[in-house]
């Protein structure tokens, strides 16, 4: 069996280190936040070329914060993507704002630049685009349409720790970047994670104090916050493992070099990488009609696949109050039909990629031969 995904593997290469930090950590007793959460503050923010960042217990709790700090509330619009996890949608719906939608770049899949400025209402407060797969949205041109507008842009990162936007790492590029450090994610916590980075000083207070009550002095609450801090076990964890994050980046990239270079010639569209990009692929996706074949037949060999996203979140049962028609995003949509992910982890070998890669070349074998 290749599994579509394997954290064990991970897990052995460092078990020491990871052992150590945790021990450290029970003795220590410092349970939630704490030294190691701080220092883990300095050292990713550092890490996405950001001045601040601000630990948080999930991706989905930094997308929240980052919006409430760009003073998103009731009533007003964030422009973002409908193929995408459906937190960042979620998060939106938090602070009693609305979605708006545009439809993506056929190749990159993410946020069209294009689409951008004819989505803008009065309404309108910030831009919400996602670096899916772990491929970075084109930032530029939405950064000079959010400026012209004075509306903010809040990343989210979530899928792309590391990936390059011209030779910037995002999450620091917008006003305010999110991750998340759930355990499959490129950098992944033994547990739930995760962080907003910034390089404004005043979003930077007002997250870290809404992640923790809205108080900045203990048991004086100047705002209505959350108990969104980070466990100072999942610091330490994650301190390590961010030591190890670029190591496993090219080892993924290397993965996904291996299967283009095995897959061309087939009747699949590959991902592609822009050439202002440095991919991190938190997901290696092909695109293929005859993608749930593809998918049964991969399973019967034994080999896991994934689907991100099987539905568009405008197409949600949770989302139907929002009532978009069906084919509104029609590349979104499309994506949602004809997208496999294939496994990809930094321990998967050479040779169970060419096994992959030999499946597929027989499955459109055989489709030919029908
Ligand atoms: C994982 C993910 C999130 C949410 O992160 P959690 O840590 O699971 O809350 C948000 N957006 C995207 C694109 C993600 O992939």
């Amino acid at each position: 069996m290749i599994p579509f995904l394997d954290l064990k593997a991970q897990y052995r290469s460092i078990k020491d280190e990871i052992d150590q930090a945790v021990l450290n950590t029970l003795a220590s007793s410092q349970y939630v936040l704490g030294s190691e959460v701080s220092t883990f503050e300095e050292e990713f923010a550092e890490y996405c070329g950001a001045a601040y960042g601000i630990a948080v217990n999930s991706g989905t709790s930094a997308l929240h914060l980052a919006l409430l700090a760009a003073e998103v509330g009731p009533g007003d619009e964030v422009i973002t993507v409908s193929n995408t996890f459906v937190a960042t949608v979620a998060a939106i719906d938090y602070c009693g704002a609305a979605p708006v939608f545009v439809d993506v770049e056929p190749d990159t899949l993410n946020m069209n630049p294009h689409l951008v400025e004819e989505a803008i209402t009065e309404r309108t407060r910030a831009i919400l685009p996602v670096h899916l797969h772990g491929h970075p949205a084109d930032l530029d041109p939405i950064l000079e349409i959010a400026r012209r507008h004075d509306l903010r842009v809040i990343e989210d990162a979530c899928q792309a720790h590391g990936a390059e936007y011209k030779d910037r790492r995002v999450g620091g590029i917008g006003d305010l970047g999110c991750f998340s450090f759930y355990p499959g994610k490129n950098l992944g916590a033994c547990g739930e994670g995760g962080m907003v980075v910034t390089q404004n000083e005043d979003f930077a207070r007002k997250i870290r104090m809404l992640r923790d009550w809205g108080q900045e002095k203990k048991y004086h609450h100047k705002l209505k916050g959350y108990n969104y801090r980070m466990d100072g076990i999942q610091g330490a964890i994650l301190r390590v493992k961010l030591r190890h994050l670029d190591g496993w980046t090219t080892a993924r990239r290397e993965v996904a070099r291996r299967y283009n270079e095995q897959l061309v010639g087939l009747n699949l569209t590959l991902p592609i990488e822009k050439p202002w990009a440095k991919a991190v692929y938190h997901v290696y996706a092909v695109r293929i009609l005859a993608r749930d074949a593809l998918h049964n037949y991969l399973n019967e060999q034994g080999v896991q696949t994934g689907i991100h996203y099987p539905i568009p979140v405008h197409l949600q049962t949770a989302y139907a109050s929002l009532d978009f028609p069906e084919n509104s995003f029609p590349i979104s949509e499309s994506s949602s039909r004809y997208l496999l992910s294939l496994p990809l982890y930094p321990e998967l070998s050479q040779s169970k990629v060419s096994d992959i890669c030999n499946y597929i070349h027989n499955f459109h074998q055989e489709a030919d031969e029908e």
